[in-house]
């Protein structure tokens, strides 16, 4: 069935309605065709309801508004008329022709050569399944500091049963050595992790395992097995997903001033402090009795404010307590937080100095003592404070395991060495493998506040995962074909999510369903032919390109369709000599489909993907990249211009972007035939 929309009369004005309906009504496998004022509205679902109860059809082309706006809609429509969903295809005549065609004859040309497309692709596709998986609903906690132990107190509420692995003999982490903590006000540890160790071994679904280091982890979500070592032995756990907690590593003095009695971090101040020590002999100015103190804080980057609320925290006690003199070289005091001005105006009044400079202070020694200089930025002088004891404040640095879990896990590292979370299409917490999550200061530098909501947000994560007993996904993943597949393991290595493994009874690769992202990454690189992405299979996507337009794009859905998208709704118009394909990822592109749409009669082709380090599927941009540098080498041998054939980046507010590079194209398909005569 095919249902042309005009849009509310928006597109009767742009294109000829009645010309494309007639054109519809003679392509093949189109049984039926109906035009509607407003397909998406109420009366229009109705319509479309109503009429493929009647038909029962095995394909619907909607040529109407983008699929980005509606597609929601008319598959629940569709869902309710008991129609499988995924043989839906859309054909975009509103934002790829209406609105950046002026021309009404040219609009109309070029909607029908999308809905001749659309229709190609419509017949070729399969209706998709759902399957059901059964899972355990048991998670593996890895890191007991702060963030671990607020994801298991999460998860346990939430009726998970909980692993929770520690590698040093006790909870707390980083956070039961500071003195004071600051969060939404000051309290001890005993009051904030020392209540929630208390919860944590008094509930019933949490099991703690201290000193234990995590071993080996296989399986996928849903079925993990772990292997961890204890001191009782090793233990095997199975379990349904993963959160890493594993906190970061302080780092110690570094340069000239390490290894010096005068000089300490402050979680080495904390921990003295903590410890109770009741007299100013401090183990690193033993025997000096201390009188001052300088802390330097933002060094590397400005910090957070646990950290000035532990430096004001500190200074307010060694004033005190000890009656030191105190000095806090810092960029900024943060004291945007409940109770921190308080303490911030509790330290000025015991007389703390607060120097705010912008170069980094210079410490120098001066006698038995030390010197730091700075230019202090209120009061515009050069300031000099000579003390016993200088304070650093820690930069946090990857904690020491993070490569090694990294390579057992199989997930990604950042550039910083942190659990990779730069990528805008993943939710912070998430990693690059279905079920493995991270939370807390394994992914950079946050506050304690911060922590806690990246654990809450974690074991949401877990927990909209595994919720039930089962998980119920479509099965519009790749499939491999194991009389084909030779086990070159090209699609093991290929794929970003680690959703493919060996099936050592019929020797061939095998597609972990409830993994596979439905990339498509995987059946480019398979050189057997073996893989297909359901419903983007290789004549499904073949059938869209034959005839090729003059300009194929091939837009990825995460960055250039949103793209192209936008210019069609800001009314930005481009050449309507090209005409778009959507793809899952732009790894999807096959090199076959390159040369394929030069025979089918394209004067150039155009992929358009993410921007570096913005790919959904980790590298899948890059891979597009080298496929399409091989595409030109073919090009090049076959005796067509390279040039033809060219990828760029944008991301999906790059409108004018895309316009851009799409009318830059047209015009060197151009040239290039203009000199070829
Ligand atoms: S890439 Fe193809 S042939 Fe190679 S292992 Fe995977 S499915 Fe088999
Ligand atoms: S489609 Fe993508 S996520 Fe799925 S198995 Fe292939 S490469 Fe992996």
């Amino acid at each position: 069935d095919l249902f042309i929309c005009s849009c509310g009369g928006t597109l009767k004005d742009a294109s000829e309605l009645e010309e494309l309906s007639g054109f519809a009504g003679k392509l093949p496998h189109v049984g039926y065709v109906r035009t509607h004022s407003a397909s998406c509205t109420k009366s229009g679902l109705e319509v479309l309801q109503s009429e493929v109860k009647k038909t029962l059809p095995a394909g619907v082309v909607i040529a109407a508004c983008s699929p980005l706006w509606c597609e929601n809609r008319f598959r629940a429509a569709l869902s309710e008329a008991g129609i499988n969903p995924s043989v839906l295809t859309i054909a975009n005549i509103r934002e790829q022709c209406a609105w950046v065609c002026p021309d009404r004859h040219k609009a109309t040309e070029k909607a029908k050569r999308l809905i001749r497309a659309a229709v190609g692709r419509c017949a070729l596709l399969e209706p998709v399944q759902c399957q059901q998986f059964q899972v355990n609903r048991d998670v593996l906690v890895v890191g007991g500091g702060i963030t671990g132990v607020q994801c298991s107190l999460c998860l346990a509420e939430m009726g998970h049963k909980v692993f929770l692995i520690e590698r040093q003999p006790r909870l707390g982490g980083h956070t039961a050595m500071f003195f004071h903590l600051y969060q939404g006000g000051s309290v001890s540890p005993e009051k904030l992790i020392g209540g929630m160790i208390s919860r944590v071994e008094g509930s019933g679904r949490i099991k703690v395992f201290t000193s234990a280091k995590l071993l080996d982890l296989r399986g996928q979500v849903g079925a993990f097995t772990a292997s961890v070592n204890t001191p009782r032995g090793p233990l095997t756990l199975s379990v349904g997903a993963v959160i890493v907690a594993t906190g970061y590593s302080a780092s110690p003095v570094q340069g000239p001033l390490s290894g010096s009695q005068r000089v300490t971090t402050l979680i080495e101040l904390e921990k003295t402090l903590n410890e109770g020590q009741e007299s100013l002999v401090l183990p690193w100015s033993s025997p000096h009795r201390l009188r001052n103190v300088a802390f330097i804080l933002d060094q590397t980057s400005e910090q957070d404010k646990t950290v000035t609320g532990a430096a004001l925290n500190d200074s307010l006690l060694l004033k005190r307590r000890f009656g030191c003199e105190v000095y806090i070289f810092c960029k900024n005091v943060r004291v945007a937080g409940d109770g921190l001005e308080q303490l911030y105006s509790a330290a000025r009044q015991q007389g703390a100095v607060i120097v705010k400079y912008s170069d980094s202070p210079a410490v120098s020694a001066c006698d038995s003592k030390l010197c730091v200089q700075a230019r202090d930025e209120l009061s515009g002088q050069q300031v000099q404070y000579e003390c016993d004891l200088l304070v650093f404040a820690d930069s946090l640095l990857p904690q020491e395991e993070t490569e090694r879990l990294a390579r057992l896990l199989k997930v990604n590292l950042g550039p910083d060495g942190f659990y990779q979370d730069d990528n805008p299409w993943q939710l912070p917490v998430s990693s690059n493998r279905e079920g493995i999550f991270f939370a807390g200061c394994c992914r950079g530098e946050m506050d304690i506040q911060q922590a806690l909501t990246d654990a809450e947000a974690a074991a949401g994560s877990v927990h909209r995962l595994l919720g039930e007993d089962v998980i119920t996904k479509d099965l519009d993943t790749a499939s491999i074909d194991p009389d084909k597949c030779v086990l070159c393991l090209n699609c093991l290595r290929t794929c970003p999510n680690h959703a493919i493994q060996i099936d050592h009874e019929k020797q061939a690769a095998a597609v972990i369903e409830l993994a596979c992202q439905s990339c498509g990454s995987c059946a480019s690189e398979c050189p057997a032919k073996a893989i297909q992405l359901v419903n983007y299979t290789d004549s499904q996507m073949l059938a869209q390109t034959e005839p090729a337009p003059k300009l194929l794009v091939y837009c990825c859905e995460h960055s250039a369709y949103p793209a192209a998208d936008l210019a069609g709704r800001l009314k930005i118009p481009y050449s309507d000599q090209a005409s778009i394909v959507r793809v899952p990822c732009a790894a999807k592109i096959d090199l076959q489909y390159l040369v394929k749409d030069f025979e089918n009669g394209a004067r150039g082709v155009l992929v358009l993907a993410c921007h570096e380090d913005a790919c959904q599927h980790i590298n899948g941009n890059l891979r597009a990249s080298k496929r399409v540098e091989l595409g030109r080498k073919i090009l090049e041998e076959l005796n067509i211009e390279p040039e033809r054939l060219e990828l760029r980046y944008l991301s999906p507010m790059g409108a004018q972007d895309f316009v851009q590079y799409v009318n830059e194209m047209v015009q060197r398909i151009e040239e290039l035939d203009r000199r070829k005569g």
